[in-house]
């Protein structure tokens, strides 16, 4: 099932690369179309720009380049949820080629969840259908009076009316702007309702199962009256010698994309990550009061396989294929069909919750998918709302009569319509747990487990002591994805207790995946920075070296740290959540432990100073020189 699925997926990229690109007919800068498109919603007008060139030499594209038109485009201390914000959508050089592992892009914001930098990576296929319609990337404002959709076709951009669309959830959005382009072929992103009722942990779904997830950037398109982007596109993407990229994609295809190492993606995709942390004692459960699940078992992608995969999926190009298709035949749920669930939704979503039954949380996804929600932040808040039940905070008078106590599957998979509706308990939660923490009081902001407001992800840091440094540090608040400590700290031979070298490993991890994800190479994919030096170059005819990319990728994560401190954060805000510090975890390898503000202090301490940074997290005026930001 895997194999057909990646073979179809490689056969589209060489059908439409090496067909469009032998045509010949385009005269276009390598890698780059050249091309942005601006759009004032306000107005309802659009409008082609070149691309700056000079950005791309300096931040190549994907992270880099998407930040660099954020900071410049944004005024400081925008309303995250006025017409005044932004939002870009980035590809990078390698987009629509037949690099591996390539297809993603990515979508830069202010987070109305955090009001901090925001980026979402999200795969598929419209990142390449983007640069197939002539541009690299689209830049947002304003907003429109009524709600609208824009429709980009080769070279071409409309915003066009979508009251029809409004209200409706993702899966029929996606159907109906089929039907009505008449193409089905056609690549969408949507929001849902979530996103409508300006739900600060609503995402933007494109092709129906990838989602733009944290953050809250859904909530900023249903502040613009932003229903969905539809994209086609029939152009070329160049390279400097089509021959020899080809021979560098199959090297490093076979070389380093197909190997052992990453055969998990293809055999189990990321739930294959729950035994892993569940054997680690980082799996959170109860609300993060707990590092092991007693029901693991039921939800991990052997019960996957077992109960419910019907085929492998992959995004454009990808010879891994790590998505699966699940289906329920039978039973209170069937006709469930998902992508999914994914490790982080069965970690947030389900053991957080305390939910053992895989068909519920399957369930739950969908719903989630549909309505627009974050399966992270929306497992964290219901676990937070669970907690908060339990101890009598909240009653059945908030919770429109649910018994919402933890594993009740019956009230949890109520709880995706109230949020997304805001309704009842679910119009707190719909702020995300920092703010609901804040309104609800009673101390319930000792058990709200996030950083700058965003929730925490799958990889509890009491027992990997570098993730607390990770997520604290991380741009968009509390983020596995920009430093992931927990592979040498669990998975590897590091002491995952110990403070020793934690801070130059978030670092180094921070400066790699900025690096990576400015061409946009996909997370699973663990590149080089060999590899990635050498894709850009045959990509974009550059000649860039290894240390290149690593002066690149420093120099990004330093000017979306300036973007921060520009929105006014400091040190206070590179946080400890309250039950990380003061909540011995209960259970597994890390049974008893909690991060002591002392420790997590000295690697805060350490990690400013070899950041070159001031003790307010500030980067020195030396650093930004250096790195050609000043
Ligand atoms: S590994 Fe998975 S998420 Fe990444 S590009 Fe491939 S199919 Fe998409």
């Amino acid at each position: 099932m895997c194999a057909e699925e990646t073979q179809d997926a490689l056969k589209y990229v060489q059908k439409t690369f090496l067909k469009w690109w032998s045509k010949g007919e385009e005269k276009m800068s390598a890698g780059y179309v050249g091309k942005v498109l601006r759009v004032d919603l306000s107005s309802g007008k659009t409008s082609s720009v070149d691309l700056n060139s000079q950005w791309a030499r300096l931040f190549i594209g994907g992270k880099g380049l998407g930040a660099k038109y954020l900071y410049e485009e944004l005024k400081p201390r925008t309303d995250p949820l006025s017409p005044d914000n932004v939002f870009v959508v980035m590809t990078g050089p390698l987009a629509g080629t037949t690099a591996p592992c390539t297809p993603k892009y990515a979508i830069f914001t202010k987070s109305p969840l955090t009001g901090a930098f925001l980026d979402s990576y999200i795969g598929g296929y419209l990142g390449a259908e983007l640069k197939f319609a002539g541009f690299d990337a689209v830049i947002v404002k304003g907003k429109a009076e009524k709600p609208v959709y824009l429709w980009i076709s080769d070279g071409e951009a409309e915003v066009r009316d979508a009251e029809d669309l409004w209200g409706l959830d993702i899966h029929e959005t996606e159907k109906r702007l089929k039907e009505e382009l008449d193409d089905r072929e056609i690549k969408v992103a949507a929001i849902g309702p979530a996103g409508e009722n300006l739900v600060k942990i609503a995402c933007v779904t494109v092709d129906l199962y990838r989602q733009a997830g944290r953050g809250g950037l859904g909530a900023v398109w249903g502040s613009k009256n932003l229903k969905a982007i539809a994209v086609r596109g029939h152009q070329a993407v160049s390279v400097p010698n089509i021959e020899e990229f080809i021979e560098l994609c199959k090297d490093i295809t076979k070389t380093d994309v197909l190997t052992e190492d990453n055969l998990w993606a293809k055999t189990d995709g990321t739930p294959g990550f729950l035994p892993m942390t569940q054997e680690g004692g980082i799996l959170p459960t109860r609300n993060f009061q707990m590092g092991v699940f007693e029901h693991a078992t039921e939800i991990d992608s052997e019960a996957i396989k077992k109960k419910m995969l019907v085929r492998r999926r992959a995004c454009y190009g990808c010879p891994l294929g790590c998505g699966n298709i699940s289906h329920i035949k039978y039973g209170p749920f069937a006709d469930t069909v998902v992508e999914g669930p994914e490790y982080e939704t069965l970690a947030l979503s389900g053991s957080n919750c305390y939910i053992s039954d895989l068909e519920a949380i399957t369930r739950y996804n969908l719903l989630c998918d549909k309505l627009g929600l974050d399966t992270i932040s929306t497992g964290d808040a219901i676990a937070f709302a669970m907690e908060c039940y339990e101890k009598g905070i909240i009653t059945k008078r908030d919770t429109n009569g649910l018994e919402l106590t933890f594993g009740n599957a019956e009230a949890y998979i109520e709880m995706p319509n109230l949020i997304a509706y805001r309704k009842a308990i679910g119009n707190i939660l719909a702020e995300g747990v920092k703010r609901a923490a804040e309104k609800i009081g009673k101390k319930s902001e000792r058990f709200a487990v996030h950083v700058k407001g965003l929730e925490y992800p799958g990889y509890e840091p009491r027992g990997s002591i570098g993730m607390a440094l990770a997520y604290a540090t991380a741009d968009r608040g509390a983020c596995h994805l920009r430093a992931w400590p927990a592979n040498s700290e669990v998975f590897g031979d590091m002491d995952p207790f110990t403070t020793e070298g934690k801070a130059q490993l978030v670092i180094d991890d921070q400066n790699l995946y900025c690096a990576k994800w400015s061409l946009v190479v996909c997370d699973f994919y663990a590149i080089g920075y060999k590899n990635i030096a050498r894709l850009c170059s045959a990509a974009t005819g550059w000649k860039l070296s290894e240390d290149d990319m690593k002066i690149i990728g420093e120099r990004i994560w330093n000017l979306i740290r300036m973007f921060n401190v520009r929105e006014g954060f400091t040190r206070k805000d590179d946080s400890l959540p309250y039950r990380i510090s003061h909540d011995p975890l209960q259970g597994g390898k890390a049974d008893g432990h909690v991060v002591k503000p002392e420790d997590f202090n000295k690697m805060l301490d350490e990690y400013y100073k070899l950041r070159e940074w001031d003790n307010e997290g500030r980067p020195t005026k030396k650093k930004l020189e250096e790195l050609g930001l000043l």
